[in-house]
């Protein structure tokens, strides 16, 4: 058994206002089941503080979705690390499939995103993962290995304590099609040695790598029952409370 933290984080993307989010917090606070893993949620900017009081008590921690590179300035509409910490906020995704497609979000840009936060004390889950595409021409690998070697590999040794890795294969995600159990661990062992590559194996050994991409609670225990699995990375399958807690349940 590694000792690596088992994590079950929740993206809520672009759903749930103040009220919605509370009401889960209510329910999620009231079955939430004895787990060693640790669970993470991701509301939107607007909900971040409110989440946060709500559930300071308790065994959740309330993430960011998102933040921007630099520590502030005229850049309307975006949220720095400074003031994501300033509402309790001590992790950030950076990297969502859904940032580099609809925003325009580059290795280089997710360079400098990954180095302020970690400057401002911010820990990073860090999203990875090809398209179909890339899959079909069966350059996945390669694609995965210089998303990470692009923004990741100038850190420090020392700086991996703060990085969790998510693999999210972007056929995957919000399309009901998961990767099977074999194809995630087939890369999280990729990934896990390509750290080991760059660092050595007891940094690799000890980094978290979830897997996201349609889980839901009938696939999640074959998936995380996987070596190099250590949690999951979820959307849709979050937004349920109860969907929520089976998944949590199957870690
Ligand atoms: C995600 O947004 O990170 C994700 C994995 O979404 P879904 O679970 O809906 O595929």
């Amino acid at each position: 058994m590694n000792q690596r933290k088992k994590i079950i984080a929740a993206n809520w993307k672009m759903y749930k206002n103040l009220a919605e989010a509370n009401d889960f917090f209510t329910f999620l606070i009231e079955k939430l089941p004895k787990t060693k893993a640790e669970i993470l949620i991701a509301p939107s900017f607007t909900s971040l503080w409110h989440a946060f009081e709500t559930t300071r008590e308790h065994p959740v921690e309330i993430i960011a979705q998102n933040m921007h590179q630099e520590e502030k300035g005229a850049y309307t509409g975006e949220v720095s690390a400074a003031m994501l910490k300033s509402v309790g906020i001590q992790r950030v995704i950076l990297g969502h499939s859904e940032r580099r497609e609809y925003f325009g979000e580059t290795d280089t840009l997710l360079k400098a995103k990954v180095n302020t936060a970690l400057q401002n004390e911010l820990k990073v889950i860090f999203c990875i993962g090809e398209k179909l595409e890339q899959r079909k021409a069966n350059t996945h690998f390669e694609l995965v290995k210089n998303q990470l070697q692009n923004a990741l590999f100038e850190l420090n040794k020392s700086d991996w304590k703060h990085i969790v890795i998510a693999y999210e294969p972007v056929w995957a995600i919000g399309t009901g099609e998961t990767a099977s159990p074999q194809q995630a661990q087939e890369m999280h062992q990729f990934i896990r040695e390509t750290i080991a590559g760059a660092y050595g194996s007891d940094t690799a050994d000890a980094v978290s790598i979830l897997y996201g991409g349609s889980v839901k609670p009938d696939n999640a225990p074959a998936l995380f029952s996987q070596p190099d699995i250590d949690g999951g990375l979820v959307g849709g399958a979050s937004l349920e409370v109860d969907s929520f807690i089976d998944i949590i349940k199957a870690v």
